[in-house]
């Protein structure tokens, strides 16, 4: 992730990563109490561009502001730094990481200060480009009314990392995670979509990290004209679905190929994913729209 070279953003400066340092006696090393972003650059026709990068330090605030995390920067002042932070590392297509985190303070009560990180490193398709064999996780997430869950904090990772690491632990690539009711919830790090007899369906809002890629999804549904239905589903509804994907920013669309060791019927290419997905890389590298049918 960083070598020698790696400049870092740190309170409004630009540091070596290696030469940076952080305190020991903070509530985010502690207790996961700490707020963070993941962001995609692309190396456009345009040039270098931020994929949603309003939104995502938009998304950053409000989990700050959800647990009590003060936020006192400018966005359009941190979207600059960014830049600026994969221009001096010679960044075209990265993965931008802001982490607010704590200043000292061992209690468990408001911070008594913050600081902000922008770091970036270049990370391929987080979860690969081959179809991924799911299976449901015997983790639930966090139950809404034990933690603000649609704030992206730290500590929420934990269940990210008991999921990822119990499903390829069982020999799957990736872990499906189910409400605290049963009901389809998200992957570890992205949102999850299936389809069936033409549409497309994904879970609702409240019990997920509301993604700025399922948010993408669901806007580029509208413009082809794709059937969607956000609800609650059963396991059952994903194990008879014709197809299903996952997305998220590291992740961007990833087809699914099977779910409990049963493969999906229908060839990927096929899939309203598929079109989904080849829509959303031309979003993101600010190509013109193609038809795709
Ligand atoms: N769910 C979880 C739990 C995540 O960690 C992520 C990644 N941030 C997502 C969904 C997808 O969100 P986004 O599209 O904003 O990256």
């Amino acid at each position: 992730y960083f070598n020698e070279q790696t400049t870092i953003y740190l309170n409004g400066e630009f540091v070596k990563a290696t030469k940076a340092t952080t305190d020991l006696y903070g509530q985010t090393l502690h207790y996961g109490y700490g707020v963070f972003e993941g962001i995609r650059a692309y190396n456009t026709e345009n040039g270098v561009r931020v994929f949603k990068a309003t939104e995502h330090y938009e998304r950053l605030k409000n989990s700050c502001q959800m647990i009590n995390i003060p936020f006192d920067y400018d966005i359009d002042d941190l979207i600059e730094q960014t830049y600026k932070v994969l221009e001096v590392n010679n960044f075209k297509d990265a993965y931008v990481r802001p982490l607010i985190f704590c200043s000292p303070n061992m209690g468990l009560t408001k911070p008594n200060g913050v600081s902000i990180l922008i770091c970036a490193w270049e990370w391929g398709a987080y979860l690969g480009d081959n179809l991924l064999n799911v299976t449901i996780s015997s983790f639930c997430r966090p139950h809404p009314k034990s933690t603000k869950i649609e704030a992206k904090v730290c500590g929420h990772y934990i269940n990210s990392i008991l999921a990822t690491t119990e499903a390829k632990e069982k020999g799957f690539d990736e872990a499906i995670l189910l409400d605290t009711d049963g009901f389809l919830a998200e992957g570890p790090g992205s949102n999850l979509f299936f389809e069936k007899g033409g549409k497309l369906f994904t879970p609702k809002t409240g019990n997920i990290l509301p993604g700025i890629t399922r948010a993408t999804v669901i806007k580029l549904c509208q413009d082809l004209e794709i059937e969607l239905t956000e609800g609650a589903f059963l396991p059952e509804d994903l194990a008879n679905a014709d197809a299903a994907f996952l997305c998220g920013t590291a992740a961007e669309i990833i087809g699914l190929q099977s779910f409990e060791k049963k493969s999906f019927p229908k060839n990927w290419n096929e899939t309203l994913g598929k079109k989904l997905q080849t829509a959303y890389k031309n979003l993101v590298l600010e190509k013109e729209l193609q038809e795709t049918n």
